[in-house]
């Protein structure tokens, strides 16, 4: 009992910690914001040791994880080695480009821990139907904003929603001043190099950017989907909590997914784990089992297979969008397999 109220004492403790930073930071934040439209993006940002994600969270993508490390973490961790010369400069645009629900979120997430930068996530909306009219000051708000936040990440969802082909007949006025804005206050970020300013973007078609995004994005990674032995790594993060039955054969299950992506294998996951759920409350209800003895029994394989019947694959039958990113990346990705060199020779 006195170890119970003592290690009590030690959580609560550390709760109040940990509001009171998480209060001191958003203090922060609030002083750093100059004028009203800065404020807006007050609450959008995420400091490096709140996120919560790590690169060990996620599985598989190894060589993806590796680029952004050399490309990101690097010269934000270290900018004094990118701060001599015209020869080693920090990127200012990665692009991660790939099928839905492959990790794109999780690994922009991951990397702002890991860069200790903290993190803006930003979509075509935040900027313009909102504060529609106002969307070129908010955008200007935007990098002046993050400007203060260095080392920072904005990472900007569905980009091509954001900054998508321009110039068609339907673009509308304040659409096309606030990309040009955007454009604008990007290249800035260009001649202050040791601002430690990245715009990470993420799409799932990348087809639909014009050159002119592309050209700022030059680094350009494409995250595809899993194959059976990365599958394999993803369910091993996914399920390392949770009771299963012993020597679960994680190698039939990642063969048996083929096509599934690292979201298609959480929901997966989530859908077996409810079968035990299901048959505990259906014994309970003939009576067979008490309430007490609410006894969950491991995970078997199974339970996957049945959980298939009600996840399936959600992109593996869409041959024609699989074709055009993989197009897309023999013409202007380096793919996780291509070697280059991180600091942006021969591109
Ligand atoms: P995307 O941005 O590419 O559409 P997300 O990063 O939003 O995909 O992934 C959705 C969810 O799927 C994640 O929150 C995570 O639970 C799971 N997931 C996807 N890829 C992986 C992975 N490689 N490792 C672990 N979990 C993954």
């Amino acid at each position: 009992m006195f170890l119970f109220i003592f290690s009590l004492d030690i959580a609560i403790g550390r709760l109040k910690e940990h509001v009171s930073t998480t209060k001191k930071t958003s203090q922060n934040l609030k002083v750093l914001a100059k004028d009203e439209y800065e404020r807006n993006f007050i609450s959008a940002v995420v400091p490096p040791n709140e996120i919560g994600v790590k690169f060990d969270d996620i599985g598989a993508l190894e060589d993806v994880k590796k680029t952004l490390d050399e490309l990101v973490t690097l010269p934000m961790r270290r900018p004094e080695l990118f701060s001599h010369g015209n020869l080693l400069r920090p990127c200012k645009g990665v692009l991660l480009f790939g099928p839905p629900g492959t990790g794109k979120t999780l690994l922009a997430k991951a990397l702002a821990t890991e860069a200790g930068a903290n993190f803006i996530s930003i979509t075509g909306s935040t900027l313009t139907s909102k504060w529609f009219g106002d969307a070129e000051k908010l955008t200007k708000a935007l990098f002046s904003f993050a400007s203060r936040l260095a080392p920072v990440i904005i990472f900007v969802d569905e980009v091509d929603s954001l900054l998508g082909a321009r110039g068609g007949a339907f673009e509308h006025e304040a659409t096309r001043r606030m990309r040009n804005e955007f454009m604008a206050a990007w290249d800035g970020l260009r001649s202050k190099e040791s601002q430690r300013i990245l715009i990470l973007g993420a799409t799932n078609r990348p087809f639909d950017l014009d050159d002119a995004v592309i050209r700022r994005l030059p680094r350009r990674i494409y995250v595809d989907l899993p194959d059976a032995q990365n599958r394999m790594k993803i369910l091993k993060i996914l399920l390392a909590k949770e009771k299963l039955e012993s020597d679960f054969k994680f190698d039939e299950l990642a063969n048996t997914t083929e096509g599934y992506s690292g979201s298609d294998l959480k929901n997966l996951c989530v859908a077996a784990a409810y079968r035990p759920v299901h048959e505990l409350l259906e014994e309970e209800k003939k009576g067979g089992a008490s309430n007490e003895s609410s006894y969950l029994r491991p995970l078997k394989l199974d339970d996957f297979i049945q959980a298939k019947a009600k996840v399936s694959p959600s992109v593996s039958y869409d041959a024609t969008s699989m074709n055009e990113l993989r197009k897309w990346n023999e013409q202007y990705g380096e793919g996780g397999s291509r070697t280059k060199s991180p600091f942006g020779f021969g591109n």
